[in-house]
């Protein structure tokens, strides 16, 4: 192992989805280096899996379209459930947005998805405090998958192509020569390659720098409370987000092979304004209070259940300034960033691998424009804007 075509960085969803598009289009000699000694420990293995068309930009919407259509007729069960996801607004400018977003959507082809009004919210999401609700929008399509299934279901897939994945191998540093990629340091050893694909998530600013390339790229802990509720809840409760406080809750899965109750536990959290950035992922008690004092407000179900303390976690957002991913190729020939997802890397990863096969292989992406996701938007002011993420 001192010699690939393509390298990748990182074997998570997004490693894994970029691996087997390559092989897809006819790359062989395609080695993923992954420094844990097994594959989902980065923030793969903390998603929740929520997977949902309901953006503002017209990027994302397309990235969740492409993907959302992926997951769905794949050969691998990525455990799909359209169960839904409810915005709801408490002011009218919040309504507003939420409505403008869902005309776009539509206009983009995403079906299914409609403004709602407060007596259709209290039906879809039976015990919810609506005093001060005043709409929403619902997007049937929307819901949840298993992002260790669709990991393993990519990387899977690749291996049988002719990939190859090598564990316990931390890649130190990138090795360029006039401007071109010619190689990786490792904890292992020096690898010569033509390519790098760098998708090590909310590692990808240090990796990145070694080659002299500035990716904004900052890890942000991002907590998930796991409660069980006294009585069982609607088997149809959807993801439920207040687009005001980015509070959100809905039926827990457990995708680490944990047994759970699917009638009692629930998840909540919400974006925490103290939270700074660093790769801190141990899971602080005193955001249990913080949660539950949205909880309180918006439902007795929520606010009555009880704190299952051993499943609570964290995870790391790879957060950009503006919120969407970095897609594409850099100053250096042959380096390829496929990193910060903001929390939205799973259920992009169809569309981000097939992109950067496409990159690779014909110059640009061809079934989706995603130029506006490219590196140099920072540096040209171009950034993109986007209200709706959580
Ligand atoms: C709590 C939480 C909830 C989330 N919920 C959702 C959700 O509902 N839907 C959704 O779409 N997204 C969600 N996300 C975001 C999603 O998890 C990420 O966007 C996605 O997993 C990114 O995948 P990745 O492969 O880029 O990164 P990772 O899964 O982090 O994989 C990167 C890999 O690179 C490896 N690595 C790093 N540096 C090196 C190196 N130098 N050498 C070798 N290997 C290296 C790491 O070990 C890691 O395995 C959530 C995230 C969190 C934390």
């Amino acid at each position: 192992m001192n010699k690939a075509e393509i390298v990748i960085i990182g074997g998570g969803v997004v490693g894994a989805s970029v691996a087997f598009h390559l092989t897809e289009r006819g790359y062989r000699d395609v080695l993923i280096l992954e420094r844990a000694n097994v594959q989902g420990t980065g923030s793969t293995g903390a998603a929740t899996g929520g997977v949902r068309a309901q953006f503002e930009t017209d990027i994302n919407i397309r990235m969740s379209l492409y993907s959302l259509d992926f997951l769905k007729n794949w050969e691998f069960d990525c455990e799909y459930e359209p169960k839904g996801y409810l915005f709801f607004a408490t002011t009218k400018d919040q309504l507003e947005y939420l409505k403008a977003n869902t005309e776009r959507q539509r206009e983009l082809g995403v079906r299914g998805v409609s403004p709602v009004d407060v007596d259709a919210i209290k039906e879809i999401v039976p015990g919810l405090h609506c005093e001060d609700i005043v709409g929403g929008v619902f997007g049937k399509q929307d819901g949840f998958v298993n992002p260790l299934a669709i990991m393993r279901g990519f990387t899977e897939a690749a291996l049988r192509n002719g990939a190859k994945i090598e564990f316990n191998c931390d890649v130190t540093s990138l090795i360029s020569q006039q401007g071109k990629i010619i190689g990786v340091e490792t904890s292992k050893g020096r690898i010569d390659c033509a390519g790098v694909v760098v998708c090590s998530g909310a590692w990808a600013r240090e990796i990145a720098a070694t080659a002299g390339i500035n990716v904004p790229v900052e890890p942000q802990r991002r907590q998930i409370v796991w409660a069980r509720t006294e009585e069982p809840i609607d088997p149809h409760l959807p993801m439920v987000i207040d687009i005001g406080s980015g509070f959100h809750f809905r039926p827990a899965r457990d995708f680490r092979g944990g047994t759970f109750d699917t009638e009692r536990e629930v998840l909540f959290a919400y974006p925490d304004p103290d939270e700074r950035s660093g790769f801190d992922t141990d899971f602080n008690e005193g955001f249990i209070d913080k949660v539950y004092a949205h909880a309180r407000h918006r439902a007795p179900f929520l606010a009555d259940s009880i704190v299952l303390r051993e499943k609570c976690r964290a995870g790391l957002y790879e957060n950009t300034p503006d919120h969407h991913a970095i897609l594409g190729g850099c100053d250096v020939d042959g380096l390829y960033l496929a990193v910060g997802f903001s929390g939205h890397g799973v259920m992009h990863s169809p569309a981000t691998g097939r992109a950067l096969a496409e990159i690779i292989c014909d110059g640009r992406a061809r079934f989706i424009d995603v130029s506006c996701l490219s590196l140099d938007r920072f540096n040209k002011g171009e950034l993109l804007r986007e209200a709706a993420f959580i």
